[in-house]
């Protein structure tokens, strides 16, 4: 007598963040009776939400560059095609050096992403400032920029796929936190939470931050660590600024930061502190405003007159390399893991979603097999990500 009773899915998805919700969506127009179940209280309140809105495939590897460029072909086209309003648009990323060292990083990282064929150039310190006029241009040396890429509302957006997803027939159970997985010979079979048990084919693992304690769930060990990041929103101003700015100088206390005007006139950024800030804490703190805005100024002097309206705190869900993992458990059958997007789960959401409805539905395309071998939930780990 099993320990569950119907009715049975064909999949389960554990979290309707970034990934699980656009998952829920390709699943069920796959054809597949998909349950989502998420101990939040609606969509996207975990990291999603806390993304600042960032979307581009210009990254320095194959896995995530072939995934991106596909979320940007849905995001892109996803008001023309299914009417929402994602606050979408496509108006490219800069990464600026006023270093040699960034220079040469970002030189040598062009040689790679022009493989790929993406729609990225390098300019010079006078056709950069056409493109961002507001840049300080003492020691400007240059920057790259991608025009194809852009931004959009996580949580427009996360809505969007939820509706869509509901529409194509995939339930949502809100509220509901997965606390256990029914294993039986070596199989999942299905999950439990406080208000019952489900059973499936297939559970994928889409629980973001809290990723390692359900995989641990199974018994299976995914090295994916909750990292703080601190983001911060403005006034809305007149348009002025069209890229994503993105300075990977290091500079004491922070690493990268970045920040763009949004469709609505917002400026929004966030910084990444070094050391990393291990942890779930989700509390803002007083250290991050002061920090973040020297650095801005530095770079766009004219910032010195927009005030800030809020700031918030999030977590990234981060590997050792900085790449996602992604694939099929092998201490467990039926467990696939979708963990580990660090600092681009919403980027990487539409594309990875597909390809987790493809591996359900036992379909693949072009490209899927290197994706999965470079994502690998079994690799070294030996790598880092350039552009994390
Ligand atoms: C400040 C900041 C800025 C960022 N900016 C960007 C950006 O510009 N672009 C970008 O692409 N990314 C950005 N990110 C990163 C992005 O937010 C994450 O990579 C992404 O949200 C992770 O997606 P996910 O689906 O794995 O996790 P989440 O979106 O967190 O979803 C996981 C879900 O699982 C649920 N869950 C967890 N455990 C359980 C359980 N046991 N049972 C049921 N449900 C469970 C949670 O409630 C949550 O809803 C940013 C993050 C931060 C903090």
């Amino acid at each position: 007598m099993p320990e569950y009773s119907v009715p049975a899915y064909d999949v389960i998805v554990i979290g309707a963040g970034s990934v699980g919700t656009p998952a829920a969506f390709y699943l069920a127009k796959a054809g597949l009776k998909t349950l989502v179940l998420d101990g939040g209280a609606s969509v996207g309140q975990g990291s999603n939400k806390k993304a600042i809105g960032g979307i581009r495939a210009t990254h320095s590897d194959t896995a995530k560059i072939r995934l991106c460029l596909r979320s940007i072909e849905v995001f892109s086209t996803w008001k023309e095609v299914y009417g929402d309003e994602l606050e979408w648009t496509q108006s490219g990323y800069v990464f600026i050096a006023y270093r040699p060292e960034e220079e040469r990083t970002l030189k040598e990282l062009l040689q790679v992403q022009k493989t790929f064929g993406l729609n990225i150039d390098w300019l010079d310190a006078p056709a950069l400032l056409k493109v961002i006029p507001d840049l300080n241009p003492d020691s400007l040396l240059g920057g790259t920029f991608s025009p194809g890429d852009g931004n959009a509302s996580p949580l427009l957006a996360l809505h969007a796929f939820y509706r869509q997803a509901v529409a194509c027939g995939a339930e949502f159970h809100f509220n509901e936190t997965v606390t256990d997985f029914i294993i039986q010979k070596g199989r999942i079979t299905g999950v439990r939470t406080p208000c019952g048990h489900y059973a499936a084919g297939l559970v994928i693992n889409a629980a973001g931050a809290a990723a390692r304690q359900v995989s641990l769930l199974a018994g299976v060990d995914s090295p994916v660590t909750p990292d703080c990041h601190e983001a911060a929103i403005t006034e809305a101003v007149a348009r002025f600024l069209e890229p994503m700015v993105v300075d990977i100088r290091p500079a004491p206390g922070s690493a990268n930061y970045y920040f763009y005007q949004h469709y609505t006139g917002q400026i929004v950024f966030c910084i990444t502190p070094r050391p990393p800030i291990w942890g779930d804490h989700t509390e803002e703190t007083s250290d991050f405003l002061p920090m973040v805005s020297r650095r801005l100024l530095g770079v766009m002097p004219r910032l010195k007159n927009i005030r800030v309206r809020r700031t918030w705190r999030g977590l990234y869900p981060m590997t050792p390399d900085g790449f996602p993992i992604v694939g099929k458990a092998q201490e467990v059958d039926g467990l696939l893991l979708a963990v580990g997007m660090c600092g681009q789960g919403f980027m990487l959401g539409p594309g990875l979603g597909e390809l987790l409805a493809r591996m359900a539905s036992g379909s693949s395309a072009a490209g899927d097999e290197e994706i999965l071998q470079i994502l690998s939930p079994y690799r070294a780990f030996s790598g880092q990500e350039k552009l994390k």
